[in-house]
């Protein structure tokens, strides 16, 4: 018998369920279908995000920090430690623990919100049905509903080159559970994932190389702020080399050897753990059946429009699986649009002010246009910016690298662009995307009183610089 319910989702990561919560307390009849299942193959709810992305990365972040801070950070303050070491296994329990409590919590949500969850593989199929198999087997539920939202999420993009071999060529999710830290650690893809897991198990002491394809560095980033991370994570060891392009791989002896091309020839590389990080593409292998039509574009991204509408009526797609950028906080910010426009109101998610973050040290943040989007598009805009070198907070906490810098229309004073790079910059970040939000001016910021002293204080310094009366560094002369 079909069951019959006002809106089903197909997917539980950052995207799906955020829709199905949003959905239920708007109260539509909601279930939710996903396949995730942890590592006793009992269901995990959550998605890549929980399971093996944000929060496990995030987790292995915090522990080697505190690792790098005991053995070189601490001793500046004052502080002699001595006998540092690492008990890996106990690092991964924790960040596994992390991980299962967060799920846990997911499924506590549903319960409360009255979501129904469904265990397996969900397929669309013509008419809003919705068909589920649970495991292996060839059982199958049938399920239908007024509105449809896929949030099937992501996979790792892979490179014929160098195909995955268990344990050793490695995805950012095995990346997150090697049992040992590997002496030499090859990574393609200096992206985001690249930086992030490449910082982990360097700070855990893997030698550690990123082959990069592309002649930039983190492209999307503004270009003042790449050029200054390149600079410190080269200082902090991370040996990332642009224009390779990887043309092999062999494994033998329980180690890969890499062979690339870059202007100066081919070379090779010899490393114990190889992660693959060369981008993610959209997860939508059997989601849906082909009578339905459901379009998508040649990458396989779910066509959507400005409000996550498909091609089919009463069919959206919300999440990794659309256009823009492959973020958890998109994805929920689309899941509760979607939810509230199914229930009749007329949200919104303004594309121009979703933050991106790289949990790095110095953690780099941006939200907006870059300077050099500026430049392309002819746009006349000011720039304001402040090292964190000068900030007493700054110099307190021991963090003095990176700066803020703020971009504001030249005619209108408005926040084009923030970029940061620096202490607790995921943070500060959510200054810059509130005042964005609401359409505040350079001038805005600098009539607010921020606490001293504070990170925020660079903030609000480099407003100030946007008309050249910065307080705390000397400026050349603009208006007064
Ligand atoms: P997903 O989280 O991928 O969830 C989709 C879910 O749907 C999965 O559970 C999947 O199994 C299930 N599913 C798929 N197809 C079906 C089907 N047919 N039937 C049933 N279930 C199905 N983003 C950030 O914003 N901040 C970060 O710090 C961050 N760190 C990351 C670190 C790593 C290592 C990785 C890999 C990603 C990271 N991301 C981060 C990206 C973030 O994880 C994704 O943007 C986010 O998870 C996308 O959410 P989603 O709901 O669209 O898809
Ligand atoms: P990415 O797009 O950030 O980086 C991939 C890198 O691999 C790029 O620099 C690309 O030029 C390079 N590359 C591609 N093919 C290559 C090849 N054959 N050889 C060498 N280099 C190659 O993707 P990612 O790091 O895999 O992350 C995937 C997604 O997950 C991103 O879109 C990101 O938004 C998301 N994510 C976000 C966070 C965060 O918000 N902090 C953290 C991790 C992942």
């Amino acid at each position: 018998m079909t069951k019959q319910f006002d809106v089903i989702v197909i997917g539980a990561g950052p995207a799906g369920y955020v829709a199905a919560i949003r959905c239920a307390q708007l109260g539509l009849n909601t279930a939710c279908v996903d396949q995730w299942l942890d590592k006793a193959d009992k269901p995990s709810l959550g998605g890549t995000c929980l399971n093996a992305g944000c929060i496990p990365s995030k987790a292995l972040l915090e522990s080697s920090e505190l690792y790098e801070q005991a053995r070189h950070g601490l001793g500046s303050h004052g502080i002699k430690v001595e006998g540092v070491d690492v008990d890996l296994a106990a690092m991964m329990a924790r960040k596994d623990k992390i991980v299962a409590d967060l799920t846990e919590g997911i499924a506590a949500l549903f319960k409360a919100n009255g979501v129904t969850a469904f265990t397996g593989h969900g397929k669309l199929l013509p008419k809003r049905q919705v068909e589920i198999t649970a495991g292996d087997s060839d059982a199958t539920e049938l399920l239908a509903a007024e509105h449809v939202i896929l949030a099937p999420g992501s996979i790792a993009a892979d490179i014929a080159t160098v195909p995955l071999q268990a344990d050793i060529v490695v995805d950012s999710a095995g990346a997150l559970e090697f049992t040992k830290v590997p002496k030499r650690l090859g990574i393609i893809g200096a992206g985001v994932i690249g930086l992030e897991l490449g910082s982990v198990w360097r700070r855990l002491d893997s030698q550690v190389i990123l082959l990069e394809a592309q002649d930039s560095f983190l492209p999307i980033a503004d270009e003042q702020i790449a050029r200054e991370a390149l600079r410190q994570f080269s200082a902090q060891g991370l040996d990332i080399r642009l224009r390779a392009r990887v043309v092999s791989s062999e494994i033998k002896d329980n180690q890969v050897t890499i062979e690339y091309q870059d202007d100066a020839g081919t070379h090779s590389e010899t490393v114990d753990k190889l992660i693959v990080a060369v981008g993610r593409r959209p997860h939508t292998h059997g989601l849906f059946a082909k009578e339905t039509g459901l379009l998508l574009d040649e990458w396989g991204v779910v066509h959507v429009d400005e409000h996550c509408g498909t091609n089919l009526p009463g069919v959206y797609a919300i999440g990794d699986a659309v256009r823009g950028p492959m973020l958890a906080h998109k994805g929920s910010h689309e899941g509760v649009m979607v939810a509230e426009r199914i229930a009749g109101q007329e949200s919104q998610v303004n594309y121009d002010t979703i933050p991106s973050v790289i949990y790095t040290l110095p953690e780099i943040a941006w939200i907006g246009k870059t300077e050099q989007a500026l430049k392309t598009a002819g746009e006349d805009y000011r720039v304001g910016q402040f090292p964190f070198a000068a900030s007493g907070r700054a110099r307190a906490a021991g963090h003095t690298t990176g700066l803020v810098k703020i971009l504001a229309d030249a005619a209108t004073d408005r926040l084009l662009g923030v970029h940061m790079m620096g202490p607790h910059c995921s943070e500060l970040i959510a200054e810059a995307g509130i005042a964005m939000e609401l359409g505040a001016s350079s001038e805005d910021l600098a009539m607010t009183t921020f606490a001293h002293p504070t990170l925020s204080e660079s903030f609000h310094e480099a407003a100030l610089a946007v008309s050249g009366r910065a307080l705390h560094i000397a400026q050349a002369k603009r208006r007064r």
